[in-house]
């Protein structure tokens, strides 16, 4: 079914979410992840990501980075930063999302996945059952044709919004 690749909410960016809708809703663990979604592809932190991870931690969240890149790239982005993290995580299989549950001690209930892309991050999220967020995928290089995957991620997500019954699961219900 396509609606297993149908986000909860859909947003430009990690800092146009609504943090503060989430908190109050009961979500206490963010699972972002890092490629496309905090930074470009391989990139470090940036001033404003960790200043935002800031922001996150003062508010009462705790964050864990779900990646499917590996250990030394994770360990590079999360130096100011000091989140939970998990490499090398095979997403969509179910098994890295299931860990990050219990690195957090939380119940999917509590938590959201946050991720730019709908086969791994959306789709994953979805089997397990967990609250999750597309954000638009940075595209720092501005590349016009940017491969098959992203294309049929265009069309899945045309058809996304057009579903009024699909959008706005999560904190913006009443629009
Ligand atoms: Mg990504």
């Amino acid at each position: 079914m396509i609606t297993r690749y149908f986000p909860h909410e859909y947003e430009d960016d990690v800092f146009t979410i609504d943090y503060d809708a989430l908190y109050r809703i009961g979500i206490r663990g963010l699972i972002f992840d890092i490629d496309n979604t905090l930074v470009p592809h391989g990139k470090g932190s940036s001033e404003k990501v960790d200043a935002l991870f800031g922001r996150l931690k003062a508010m009462g969240f705790t964050t864990l980075l779900l990646s499917n890149n590996g250990t030394q790239r994770i360990e590079n982005f999360n130096a100011n930063i000091g989140s939970l993290y998990i490499a090398d995580a095979g997403k969509p299989a179910t098994e890295g999302f299931n860990k990050a549950l219990s690195m957090l001690a939380m119940d999917k209930e509590q938590t959201v996945v946050i991720g730019d892309q709908v086969f791994t991050d959306i789709c994953g999220a979805n089997r397990c059952g967990i609250a999750n967020i597309l954000v638009k995928y940075i595209n720092h290089e501005k590349i016009e044709w940017k491969g098959w995957k992203r294309y049929l991620e265009w069309i899945v997500l045309r058809i996304y919004l057009c579903s009024n019954k699909h959008k706005h699961r999560l904190y913006r219900k009443t629009i």
